[in-house]
């Protein structure tokens, strides 16, 4: 019989990928923080997978509930009420601030962007999206569109109506800031100036990441979402946060949001909302834009909105995630480990230009030259990466980055093993820094 990777190799087309490039690594098996390859080699996973299993692999009380929901009813369709669905919904609009009563369902993180675009345009008569540079929103038509990073570049036939900025991110200054004050002062002038010559009248929607993750996992610098916040305010355009990452404990906080006491009018999510035990995406409607639809059709829907399988397993994720203290864990790792960990690790290696992050949520941005802040080489990350996964852990790369995105769940000796880990692999990156 063929092996799981010959048949792979064979007949799967695999996300993002030159086919014949890639060697796809065989996963057997995962519990909590850690994954088996086809060897069965044990990797602590750093990665989350693609930063989404919040809950740890096999969350017994998730895996419960979808058996169970799977002898009770395995499908239904979107027209029907369902107590899952019911369930998961209310649970949801009540992690959003005041003022959301209103899940809608999709089966992704992408769809989750097109529907809230959808709404907002419907919402307010306009089509243009303002959308930052660095970002992802996801693989579909309009949110391919709508990221900012290069992948769009392929599928960008500029007629979207995406319009993109730059956002705030002081490491990496596009405006010549010194400080964080000075860096959310001229993105907020930057973004008011875009606003302007756009016309404020043909812009439906400002979508973020509340806190950019694909992109580099940096957080806003205080005020900025306040700003933009108030920049919608003033035009009539809708403001949608992307939670799709950032969300359901990943940054520490239920949504990230929670961090800057700022509330949106659409917040999608997907990810962490079930840890992706069953796939599952949505969007989180204020009062005002579902009011927009209460007596006038929603031209949008899918076969699997609200799916009983994947929304028991959001019901069971939230409950658990609240009963075992899994945000205030991710929490506590970031302030008690990753933060003074990272930080100890940026001072001894010098191809480590800037660690940042929050809960469990960070990026080390590698660099060949501190001074200059010049990328490390993919080659040199390359090796960083390999050196990880040679002593057993999975981290997630992307660019000249590394992300420590590990469950929410992780314990504390686990990060610090895999923080040791990265502090051996790192001395691969330092042969190619300057020091
Ligand atoms: N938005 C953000 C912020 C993401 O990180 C992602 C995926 O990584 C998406 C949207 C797309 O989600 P999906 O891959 O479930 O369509």
């Amino acid at each position: 019989m063929s092996s799981a990777y010959e048949l792979d190799r064979k007949h799967v087309f695999h996300s993002w990928s030159a086919q014949a490039e890639i060697t796809p690594m065989v996963i057997t098996a995962a519990r909590g923080s850690y994954v088996w390859d086809a060897d069965d080699r044990r990797y602590l996973d750093f990665s989350s997978q693609l930063v989404f299993t919040n809950i740890g692999h096999q969350h017994p009380r998730v895996v419960a509930a979808i058996k169970e929901q799977a002898d009770r009813l395995c499908t239904i369709a979107p027209q029907h009420a369902n107590e899952q669905r019911s369930q998961a919904a209310a649970l949801i609009a009540g992690l959003a601030p005041d003022g959301f009563e209103k899940v809608f369902f999709t089966n992704g993180g992408a769809d989750a962007n097109e529907h809230a675009v959808r709404m907002a345009r419907l919402h307010t008569g306009r089509f243009k999206v303002l959308t930052a540079y660095r970002s992802y929103h996801g693989g579909t038509q309009t949110a391919i569109n709508l990221t900012g990073d290069p992948r769009r570049w392929p599928n960008d036939t500029a007629t979207a109506g995406a319009v993109h900025f730059f956002g705030p991110f002081l490491y990496r200054s596009e405006f010549h800031a010194t400080t964080p004050e000075e860096e959310c002062e001229r993105a907020l002038h930057h973004l008011a100036r875009t606003i302007e010559a756009e016309g404020p009248d043909t812009i439906a929607a400002i979508l973020l990441e509340t806190i950019p993750g694909t992109a580099g996992i940096f957080e806003p610098p205080p005020g900025y979402l306040a700003g933009v916040r108030e920049l919608c305010d003033r035009h009539g355009i809708v403001l949608i946060l992307d939670e799709v990452m950032a969300g359901f404990g990943r940054a520490g906080t239920w949504l990230a949001l929670d961090r800057y006491g700022v509330t949106p009018d659409l917040i999608t999510f997907a990810k962490g909302v079930n840890s992706g035990y069953v796939p599952l995406g949505g969007v989180i409607i204020s009062d005002p834009i579902a009011d927009t639809f209460a007596h006038r059709p929603y031209p949008g829907g899918l076969t699997y909105s609200g799916h009983p399988l994947a929304t028991a397993a959001a019901v069971a994720t939230i409950h658990t995630m609240r009963d075992e203290g899994i945000v205030e864990n991710a929490e506590r790792l970031g302030r008690e480990v990753f933060g003074p960990g990272l930080a100890e690790l940026a001072q001894r290696h010098p191809c480590v230009g800037d660690v940042r992050g929050v809960g469990a949520f960070w990026a080390i941005d590698l660099v060949a030259d501190r001074t200059t802040r010049a990328m490390l080489e993919p080659t040199a990350l390359g090796e960083v990466v390999a050196g990880c996964k040679a002593a057993g852990m999975l981290p997630f790369s992307n660019t000249n980055r590394i992300h420590l995105v590990p469950p929410c769940t992780m314990s504390e000796e686990e990060a610090r093993e895999g923080l040791a880990i990265l502090d051996d692999a790192l001395k691969a990156g330092d042969v190619h820094a300057r020091a």
